[in-house]
Protein backbone atom coordinates (compact mmCIF):
# COMPACT_ATOMS: atom_id res chain seq x y z
CA UNK A 1 0.00 0.00 0.00
CA UNK A 2 2.51 2.53 1.09
CA UNK A 3 4.65 1.39 -2.01
CA UNK A 4 1.59 1.97 -4.35
CA UNK A 5 1.18 5.39 -3.03
CA UNK A 6 5.28 6.15 -3.05
CA UNK A 7 5.19 5.04 -6.73
CA UNK A 8 2.13 7.41 -7.24
CA UNK A 9 3.43 10.21 -6.15
CA UNK A 10 7.01 10.00 -8.02
CA UNK A 11 4.43 9.58 -10.92
CA UNK A 12 3.47 12.90 -10.15
CA UNK A 13 6.76 15.08 -9.72
CA UNK A 14 6.27 18.07 -12.25
CA UNK A 15 8.98 18.36 -14.91
CA UNK A 16 11.91 21.03 -13.78
CA UNK A 17 10.92 24.41 -16.28
CA UNK A 18 13.00 26.73 -17.13
CA UNK A 19 13.27 29.89 -14.33
CA UNK A 20 15.68 32.11 -13.39
CA UNK A 21 17.38 33.03 -10.41
CA UNK A 22 14.95 35.87 -10.05
CA UNK A 23 12.22 34.25 -10.58
CA UNK A 24 11.28 34.87 -14.47
CA UNK A 25 9.69 31.52 -15.71
CA UNK A 26 11.47 31.42 -19.43
CA UNK A 27 8.99 30.01 -22.10
CA UNK A 28 9.60 31.97 -25.17
CA UNK A 29 12.67 31.16 -27.32
CA UNK A 30 13.78 32.55 -30.48
CA UNK A 31 16.12 30.46 -32.87
CA UNK A 32 17.82 32.09 -35.34
CA UNK A 33 18.50 29.27 -38.67
CA UNK A 34 20.89 31.31 -40.31
CA UNK A 35 22.88 34.99 -39.92
CA UNK A 36 22.81 35.26 -43.61
CA UNK A 37 20.51 38.03 -44.92
CA UNK A 38 19.30 38.99 -48.07
CA UNK A 39 18.73 43.20 -47.08
CA UNK A 40 21.37 45.72 -46.16
CA UNK A 41 19.44 47.71 -43.77
CA UNK A 42 21.53 50.67 -43.37
CA UNK A 43 20.89 50.76 -39.16
CA UNK A 44 21.48 47.04 -38.90
CA UNK A 45 24.06 45.84 -41.55
CA UNK A 46 27.33 47.38 -42.75
CA UNK A 47 26.83 46.27 -46.37
CA UNK A 48 29.09 42.94 -45.93
CA UNK A 49 26.71 39.73 -47.25
CA UNK A 50 27.41 36.44 -45.90
CA UNK A 51 27.16 34.64 -43.13
CA UNK A 52 29.49 35.00 -39.92
CA UNK A 53 28.57 32.17 -37.94
CA UNK A 54 28.20 28.51 -39.01
CA UNK A 55 24.73 27.03 -39.55
CA UNK A 56 23.82 23.85 -37.97
CA UNK A 57 21.79 21.00 -39.82
CA UNK A 58 18.12 21.62 -39.56
CA UNK A 59 17.78 18.21 -37.44
CA UNK A 60 20.34 19.57 -35.19
CA UNK A 61 18.20 22.49 -34.35
CA UNK A 62 14.59 20.42 -34.09
CA UNK A 63 17.06 18.09 -31.46
CA UNK A 64 18.22 21.13 -29.45
CA UNK A 65 14.54 23.07 -29.66
CA UNK A 66 12.90 19.90 -28.63
CA UNK A 67 14.81 19.73 -25.14
CA UNK A 68 13.84 23.28 -24.62
CA UNK A 69 10.12 22.85 -25.48
CA UNK A 70 10.90 19.45 -22.81
CA UNK A 71 11.51 22.06 -20.04
CA UNK A 72 8.62 24.19 -20.32
CA UNK A 73 9.07 26.57 -23.80
CA UNK A 74 5.53 27.38 -25.06
CA UNK A 75 6.63 29.33 -27.72
CA UNK A 76 9.32 29.15 -30.40
CA UNK A 77 10.07 31.67 -32.55
CA UNK A 78 12.36 31.39 -36.05
CA UNK A 79 13.88 34.33 -36.82
CA UNK A 80 17.91 35.48 -38.31
CA UNK A 81 19.50 36.59 -40.05
CA UNK A 82 16.96 35.86 -42.72
CA UNK A 83 14.88 32.76 -41.96
CA UNK A 84 13.56 32.99 -45.43
CA UNK A 85 16.98 31.86 -47.15
CA UNK A 86 17.33 28.95 -44.89
CA UNK A 87 16.69 25.26 -46.88
CA UNK A 88 14.49 23.15 -45.16
CA UNK A 89 12.73 25.75 -43.20
CA UNK A 90 9.21 24.37 -44.40
CA UNK A 91 10.10 21.16 -42.74
CA UNK A 92 11.62 21.95 -39.45
CA UNK A 93 8.25 24.29 -39.17
CA UNK A 94 6.56 20.64 -39.81
CA UNK A 95 8.31 19.27 -37.27
CA UNK A 96 7.83 22.23 -34.43
CA UNK A 97 4.21 21.64 -35.12
CA UNK A 98 4.01 17.84 -34.50
CA UNK A 99 5.58 18.71 -30.88
CA UNK A 100 3.18 19.48 -28.05
CA UNK A 101 3.93 21.53 -24.61
CA UNK A 102 4.47 20.18 -21.44
CA UNK A 103 0.32 21.02 -20.94
CA UNK A 104 0.19 18.92 -24.22
CA UNK A 105 -0.96 21.92 -26.69
CA UNK A 106 0.86 22.40 -29.96
CA UNK A 107 3.57 25.21 -29.66
CA UNK A 108 2.90 28.65 -30.75
CA UNK A 109 5.13 28.93 -33.82
CA UNK A 110 5.33 32.27 -34.95
CA UNK A 111 8.72 33.49 -37.65
CA UNK A 112 10.11 37.39 -38.07
CA UNK A 113 11.44 37.53 -41.36
CA UNK A 114 12.27 40.53 -43.97
CA UNK A 115 9.41 39.17 -46.00
CA UNK A 116 11.42 39.21 -49.21
CA UNK A 117 10.50 35.81 -50.34
CA UNK A 118 6.85 35.62 -48.28
CA UNK A 119 5.36 35.52 -51.60
CA UNK A 120 6.07 31.95 -52.36
CA UNK A 121 6.89 30.67 -49.16
CA UNK A 122 3.83 31.78 -47.10
CA UNK A 123 1.52 29.28 -48.26
CA UNK A 124 3.67 26.45 -47.97
CA UNK A 125 4.26 27.62 -44.01
CA UNK A 126 0.93 28.04 -43.26
CA UNK A 127 0.23 24.39 -45.00
CA UNK A 128 3.43 22.93 -42.67
CA UNK A 129 1.76 24.41 -39.40
CA UNK A 130 3.30 27.99 -39.16
CA UNK A 131 0.90 29.88 -36.98
CA UNK A 132 2.14 34.10 -37.74
CA UNK A 133 4.63 35.90 -39.48
CA UNK A 134 5.94 39.28 -38.40
CA UNK A 135 7.23 40.95 -41.06
CA UNK A 136 9.84 44.15 -41.00
CA UNK A 137 9.18 46.81 -42.70
CA UNK A 138 10.86 50.02 -41.99
CA UNK A 139 8.49 52.43 -44.12
CA UNK A 140 5.78 52.27 -45.94
CA UNK A 141 7.01 55.11 -48.86
CA UNK A 142 8.56 52.43 -51.67
CA UNK A 143 11.82 54.90 -52.03
CA UNK A 144 12.75 55.44 -48.33
CA UNK A 145 12.00 51.76 -48.04
CA UNK A 146 14.49 50.90 -50.89
CA UNK A 147 16.76 53.79 -49.35
CA UNK A 148 17.05 51.70 -46.11
CA UNK A 149 17.03 47.92 -47.55
CA UNK A 150 19.56 49.33 -50.25
CA UNK A 151 17.81 46.86 -52.21
CA UNK A 152 15.76 47.56 -55.72
CA UNK A 153 12.33 46.96 -55.83
CA UNK A 154 11.67 45.75 -52.22
CA UNK A 155 9.11 47.67 -51.39
CA UNK A 156 6.60 46.10 -54.09
CA UNK A 157 7.87 42.87 -53.45
CA UNK A 158 7.03 42.59 -49.59
CA UNK A 159 4.18 44.50 -49.86
CA UNK A 160 3.26 41.53 -51.88
CA UNK A 161 4.02 39.02 -49.26
CA UNK A 162 2.29 40.91 -46.68
CA UNK A 163 -0.78 40.50 -49.00
CA UNK A 164 0.09 36.80 -49.76
CA UNK A 165 0.40 35.85 -46.22
CA UNK A 166 -2.35 37.65 -44.86
CA UNK A 167 -4.77 35.40 -47.46
CA UNK A 168 -2.74 32.02 -46.46
CA UNK A 169 -3.78 32.96 -42.96
CA UNK A 170 -0.84 33.81 -41.44
CA UNK A 171 -2.75 35.99 -39.00
CA UNK A 172 -2.65 38.45 -36.76
CA UNK A 173 0.05 39.93 -38.98
CA UNK A 174 2.62 41.89 -37.60
CA UNK A 175 4.51 44.43 -39.23
CA UNK A 176 7.83 45.75 -36.93
CA UNK A 177 9.01 49.14 -37.93
CA UNK A 178 12.64 50.03 -35.78
CA UNK A 179 12.42 54.08 -36.00
CA UNK A 180 14.87 56.00 -36.36
CA UNK A 181 15.03 60.33 -36.21
CA UNK A 182 16.35 61.79 -39.40
CA UNK A 183 16.16 58.68 -41.07
CA UNK A 184 12.37 57.61 -41.34
CA UNK A 185 10.58 59.22 -38.41
CA UNK A 186 8.34 60.83 -41.36
CA UNK A 187 6.64 58.07 -42.06
CA UNK A 188 5.15 57.05 -38.48
CA UNK A 189 1.37 58.66 -39.28
CA UNK A 190 1.41 56.53 -42.59
CA UNK A 191 2.35 53.66 -40.68
CA UNK A 192 -1.06 54.09 -38.71
CA UNK A 193 -2.96 54.78 -41.63
CA UNK A 194 -1.13 51.51 -43.12
CA UNK A 195 -2.24 49.48 -40.22
CA UNK A 196 -5.72 50.41 -41.05
CA UNK A 197 -5.88 50.01 -44.51
CA UNK A 198 -3.73 47.06 -44.94
CA UNK A 199 -5.29 44.97 -41.82
CA UNK A 200 -2.19 44.20 -39.66
CA UNK A 201 -0.78 45.34 -36.74
CA UNK A 202 2.17 47.48 -36.89
CA UNK A 203 4.27 47.77 -34.28
CA UNK A 204 6.66 50.77 -33.59
CA UNK A 205 10.88 49.96 -31.69
CA UNK A 206 12.75 51.70 -30.65
CA UNK A 207 16.12 51.48 -31.81
CA UNK A 208 18.77 49.48 -29.86
CA UNK A 209 22.79 49.33 -29.71
CA UNK A 210 22.97 46.32 -31.60
CA UNK A 211 23.72 47.57 -35.11
CA UNK A 212 27.16 46.81 -36.80
CA UNK A 213 28.23 49.91 -37.29
CA UNK A 214 28.05 52.91 -34.95
CA UNK A 215 25.08 54.66 -35.54
CA UNK A 216 23.07 54.58 -31.89
CA UNK A 217 22.82 57.34 -29.88
CA UNK A 218 20.13 58.55 -27.32
CA UNK A 219 18.62 60.98 -29.78
CA UNK A 220 18.30 58.92 -32.54
CA UNK A 221 15.57 57.04 -30.59
CA UNK A 222 12.28 58.09 -31.52
CA UNK A 223 10.89 56.84 -27.97
CA UNK A 224 7.26 55.71 -26.91
CA UNK A 225 6.38 59.09 -25.90
CA UNK A 226 6.88 60.93 -29.17
CA UNK A 227 5.28 57.68 -31.36
CA UNK A 228 1.76 58.18 -28.97
CA UNK A 229 1.77 62.28 -29.44
CA UNK A 230 2.48 62.03 -32.98
CA UNK A 231 -0.20 59.35 -34.34
CA UNK A 232 -2.43 60.86 -31.82
CA UNK A 233 -2.43 64.41 -33.13
CA UNK A 234 -3.53 62.69 -36.16
CA UNK A 235 -5.78 59.86 -35.02
CA UNK A 236 -6.59 59.96 -31.84
CA UNK A 237 -5.33 56.91 -30.16
CA UNK A 238 -7.23 54.07 -27.08
CA UNK A 239 -4.52 52.50 -25.16
CA UNK A 240 -5.70 48.31 -25.30
CA UNK A 241 -4.70 46.23 -21.95
CA UNK A 242 -1.91 44.16 -21.66
CA UNK A 243 -3.15 40.52 -22.48
CA UNK A 244 -0.33 39.16 -19.79
CA UNK A 245 2.54 40.26 -17.92
CA UNK A 246 4.98 39.41 -20.30
CA UNK A 247 3.59 41.21 -23.36
CA UNK A 248 6.52 43.47 -24.76
CA UNK A 249 4.16 45.56 -26.71
CA UNK A 250 2.04 48.79 -25.25
CA UNK A 251 -0.69 48.37 -27.62
CA UNK A 252 -3.01 50.66 -29.03
CA UNK A 253 -6.47 51.20 -31.26
CA UNK A 254 -8.21 54.19 -32.75
CA UNK A 255 -11.36 56.11 -32.13
CA UNK A 256 -13.93 53.71 -34.18
CA UNK A 257 -11.86 50.66 -33.05
CA UNK A 258 -10.41 49.89 -36.85
CA UNK A 259 -6.97 48.94 -36.45
CA UNK A 260 -4.02 48.19 -33.55
CA UNK A 261 -0.83 49.47 -33.34
CA UNK A 262 2.01 48.85 -30.94
CA UNK A 263 4.90 50.17 -29.61
CA UNK A 264 7.99 48.12 -28.47
CA UNK A 265 10.21 50.36 -25.60
CA UNK A 266 12.97 48.72 -24.58
CA UNK A 267 15.11 51.59 -24.26
CA UNK A 268 12.77 54.44 -22.80
CA UNK A 269 10.17 52.28 -21.07
CA UNK A 270 12.52 48.98 -20.09
CA UNK A 271 10.39 45.77 -19.50
CA UNK A 272 13.29 43.41 -18.36
CA UNK A 273 11.40 42.51 -14.87
CA UNK A 274 8.65 40.81 -16.69
CA UNK A 275 11.48 39.15 -19.58
CA UNK A 276 10.30 35.37 -20.72
CA UNK A 277 12.67 35.12 -23.52
CA UNK A 278 15.62 33.02 -24.23
CA UNK A 279 17.77 32.96 -27.73
CA UNK A 280 19.68 30.42 -29.08
CA UNK A 281 21.94 31.51 -31.99
CA UNK A 282 22.82 30.04 -35.61
CA UNK A 283 25.32 28.10 -34.36
CA UNK A 284 23.69 26.61 -30.84
CA UNK A 285 25.36 28.97 -28.81
CA UNK A 286 22.49 30.44 -25.44
CA UNK A 287 21.92 34.02 -25.07
CA UNK A 288 19.80 34.78 -22.28
CA UNK A 289 19.60 38.50 -23.25
CA UNK A 290 20.25 40.45 -26.36
CA UNK A 291 22.96 42.31 -24.81
CA UNK A 292 24.42 39.64 -22.84
CA UNK A 293 28.38 39.30 -22.76
CA UNK A 294 28.56 35.83 -22.93
CA UNK A 295 27.20 33.55 -25.04
CA UNK A 296 26.97 29.36 -23.51
CA UNK A 297 28.05 26.74 -25.64
CA UNK A 298 25.08 24.45 -26.11
CA UNK A 299 25.87 22.71 -29.30
CA UNK A 300 29.56 22.33 -28.40
CA UNK A 301 27.99 20.69 -25.70
CA UNK A 302 25.78 18.34 -28.10
CA UNK A 303 28.87 17.67 -30.57
CA UNK A 304 30.87 16.54 -27.77
CA UNK A 305 28.52 13.61 -27.77
CA UNK A 306 26.51 15.30 -24.36
CA UNK A 307 23.43 12.81 -23.86
CA UNK A 308 19.67 14.75 -23.70
CA UNK A 309 20.27 14.89 -19.72
CA UNK A 310 23.04 16.57 -19.62
CA UNK A 311 22.11 18.92 -22.27
CA UNK A 312 18.62 20.01 -20.38
CA UNK A 313 20.84 19.99 -17.62
CA UNK A 314 23.11 22.57 -18.81
CA UNK A 315 19.94 24.54 -20.64
CA UNK A 316 18.73 24.66 -17.12
CA UNK A 317 22.15 25.75 -15.25
CA UNK A 318 22.27 28.53 -18.29
CA UNK A 319 19.21 29.95 -17.78
CA UNK A 320 18.94 30.13 -13.76
CA UNK A 321 21.86 32.83 -14.48
CA UNK A 322 20.07 35.37 -16.85
CA UNK A 323 20.54 38.43 -16.28
CA UNK A 324 19.00 40.88 -14.64
CA UNK A 325 18.81 43.51 -17.23
CA UNK A 326 20.39 45.57 -20.03
CA UNK A 327 22.18 48.51 -19.57
CA UNK A 328 21.40 50.61 -22.16
CA UNK A 329 22.24 54.21 -21.93
CA UNK A 330 24.62 53.64 -18.58
CA UNK A 331 27.41 54.40 -18.29
CA UNK A 332 29.99 51.61 -19.15
CA UNK A 333 27.29 50.23 -21.53
CA UNK A 334 29.08 47.40 -23.01
CA UNK A 335 27.82 46.40 -26.41
CA UNK A 336 27.49 42.51 -27.22
CA UNK A 337 29.98 41.70 -29.57
CA UNK A 338 27.35 39.98 -31.89
CA UNK A 339 24.70 42.28 -33.41
CA UNK A 340 20.95 42.14 -34.11
CA UNK A 341 21.71 40.74 -37.69
CA UNK A 342 23.91 38.10 -35.75
CA UNK A 343 22.38 36.84 -32.41
CA UNK A 344 18.74 36.76 -33.84
CA UNK A 345 15.76 39.73 -33.61
N1 LIG B 1 15.55 39.18 -41.34
C1 LIG B 1 14.47 39.14 -40.40
C2 LIG B 1 13.73 40.45 -40.40
O1 LIG B 1 14.11 41.35 -41.14
O2 LIG B 1 12.77 40.56 -39.65
C3 LIG B 1 14.88 38.73 -38.99
C4 LIG B 1 16.13 39.31 -38.42
S1 LIG B 1 16.11 41.05 -38.17
C5 LIG B 1 17.70 41.29 -37.41
C6 LIG B 1 14.93 41.18 -36.86
C7 LIG B 1 14.47 42.55 -36.49
O3 LIG B 1 15.49 43.22 -35.80
C8 LIG B 1 14.08 43.44 -37.65
O4 LIG B 1 12.77 43.92 -37.44
C9 LIG B 1 15.04 44.59 -37.56
O5 LIG B 1 14.45 45.79 -37.97
C10 LIG B 1 15.36 44.59 -36.09
N2 LIG B 1 16.58 45.29 -35.73
C11 LIG B 1 17.78 45.21 -36.32
N3 LIG B 1 18.67 45.99 -35.69
C12 LIG B 1 18.02 46.57 -34.66
C13 LIG B 1 18.38 47.49 -33.64
N4 LIG B 1 19.63 47.95 -33.54
N5 LIG B 1 17.43 47.89 -32.75
C14 LIG B 1 16.16 47.41 -32.84
N6 LIG B 1 15.77 46.53 -33.77
C15 LIG B 1 16.68 46.13 -34.68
Amino acid sequence: MAAASLSGFASQTPEPRLTDSLGRVIHDLRVSITDRCNYKCVYCRTGEMGAQYPELGIDEYLRLIKLFVGLGITKVRLTGGEPLLRRGLVELVSELAGLRTLGGEPLDLALTTNGHLLDGLAGPLKAAGLHRVTVSMDAVDAAIFERITRIPGSFATVLRGVRTARTAGLMPLKINCVLLRGFNDDQIEDFARFAREECVVVRFIEFMPLEEGRLWSPEIVVTLKEIVERIGRVLPLVELPARDASETARRYTFEDGIGEIGIIAPVSQAFCGACSRVRLTSDGKIRTCLFSQVEHDLYGRLRAGACDQELREYILRTVEGKEARHHIGEPGFLKPSRSMVHIGG
